[in-house]
């Protein structure tokens, strides 16, 4: 049980491979900001690698509401007992814009947020933002609005108290008070429209708004619109064998799964990649992993390719199927390494991390795969010699953390948790490794195909 970095065992050729797959992880992350657009990322690609979304029985793919993406890879087999299954979530810690949003205070203007997922509040204050996201209008045409990516475009920010200022009402409170939701507000302008007495600065920010996307105030109530960090994914370290971005929880475990999923030529069993949103807030909602889009698209493969689909026919195959929970996990921190049992976590560069519970105070909320599983999985990634590393999330009773396994599982399927270890999970930056990141590639590639 020897822990060894997984760039030992790598030769130079294949670092530059890791290296130039890494490419591509970070212009998606910089294309896929908010699960919307994390969706159309994977339908292009989709589309680009010869899945359909149209009637076939080939490689197909399905999008539901935008949020959310399944696509299917036949397989050799005839049995439809058994699909090799990977879900990942797309959806990321964030700030979501009000439904009545912007006022106007001190002759600036601002906008109101609600947080969404766990973040830490300090984390938001002071760094350059992006808005991302649909306004919906009462009659029903939208407007896509993305302001803060393109270096020309400008970028909001949530004001912090200057240290002068801030001994009693930030220094002496807990981390966890020192900001509160309520002041998370963006700056958003601080224009006044000439001969405009009252709201004047809120005036002139409805007025451009209204010029450039054909909106007025009221259509903040149907719109869905995301601050996320204006910052693009950068490599980090003077080795450059890191990544440092927004959204890798889970953009880590979903772009490996898009590429494996267009890799995966000719698979033993059916393939099927699932891309879900609302894995942060709990996997509720009707393109979350509890919603029962999996079933329907079943129905609708199976259905195409001429066979009578029954629900008890689609039961019997999630019953039959396998299936990874692919998920980040937090790599033991060098400045906290006290909230890890290191003798059971997971590291940096160790490879994608294999994880057999997850879950809190006593595996409370737990999947636990079976070790019978388990030992499959063993095998197959020894059989492909991919690196790979056991962790579970931090110290018995430090805090804890669920995954969408437990989901999956209610349907019957064997389900094991896997990904990438992250630094700074849940923060605007959060790191990650190459060799990981290439690693869970290679990893749901080999599950895909088995
Ligand atoms: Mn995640
Ligand atoms: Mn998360």
């Amino acid at each position: 049980m020897e822990r060894q970095s997984g760039w030992k065992k790598k030769t130079k050729e294949e670092i530059e491979r890791i290296f130039a797959f890494c490419d591509g992880y970070k212009e998606f992350l910089d294309r896929a900001k908010t699960e919307r657009e994390a969706a159309r990322c994977i339908e292009d690609t989709l589309r680009q690698a010869g899945f359909g979304d149209g009637g076939g029985s080939g490689r197909t793919f399905r999008i539901n509401k935008g949020k959310e993406v399944i696509a299917w890879c036949p397989g050799k087999a005839e049995s439809l007992d058994g699909l090799r299954i990977i879900i990942a979530h797309i959806d990321a810690p964030r700030l979501d814009l009000k439904q009545n949003p912007l006022y106007e205070d001190v002759d600036l203007a601002l906008l109101r947020t609600h947080y969404y997922g766990g973040i830490k509040k300090y984390h938001w204050v002071a760094i350059p933002l992006a808005i991302h996201g649909i306004i919906v209008k009462a009659d029903g045409t939208s407007v896509e609005v993305a302001i803060g990516e393109d270096n020309k475009d400008p970028v909001f920010a949530i004001d912090d108290l200057l240290p002068h200022l801030s001994r009693k009402t930030q220094d002496e409170k807990k981390l966890s008070e020192a900001i509160e939701g309520e002041k998370l507000t963006v700056l958003f302008g601080s224009l006044p429209l000439l001969g405009e007495e009252k709201n004047a600065v809120k005036g002139y920010i409805l007025q451009l708004l209204n010029e450039k996307y054909g909106v007025i105030e009221e259509d903040f109530i149907s719109a869905e619109i995301e601050v996320v960090p204006a910052f693009k994914a950068r490599d980090v370290g003077l080795d450059r064998s890191m990544i440092g971005a927004y959204g890798q929880d889970d953009r880590a475990s979903a772009y490996p799964l898009l590429k494996a999923i267009c890799d995966a030529e000719g698979p033993t069993h059916p393939a099927l990649a699932m891309f879900v949103d609302k894995e942060e807030i709990g996997s509720e909602g009707n393109t979350g992993a509890r919603s029962h889009f999996i079933k329907i698209f079943l129905h609708e493969i199976l259905g195409a390719s001429g066979r009578t689909v029954s629900d008890e026919m689609v039961q019997r195959i999630l019953f039959n199927s396998k299936a990874i929970s692919a998920d980040v996990n937090g790599a033991v921190n060098p400045n906290w390494q006290d909230v890890h049992e290191k003798q059971n976590a997971c590291y940096l560069g160790g490879g994608i991390c294999v994880t057999k519970f997850t879950g809190h105070m006593g595996k409370v909320g737990a999947n636990d795969a079976h070790a019978e599983y388990i030992a499959e999985i063993r095998r197959l990634f020894s059989k492909e010699g991919i690196i790979w590393q056991t962790g579970e999330l931090g110290k018995i009773d430090e805090g804890g953390g669920g995954t969408v396994a437990k989901y999956l599982a209610e349907y019957g399927m064997d389900t094991i948790d896997m990904g990438a270890p992250l630094l700074a999970m849940h923060s605007p930056f959060e790191i990650s490794s190459k060799i990981d990141i290439y690693e869970a590639y290679r990893a749901f590639k080999a599950f895909l195909v088995s």
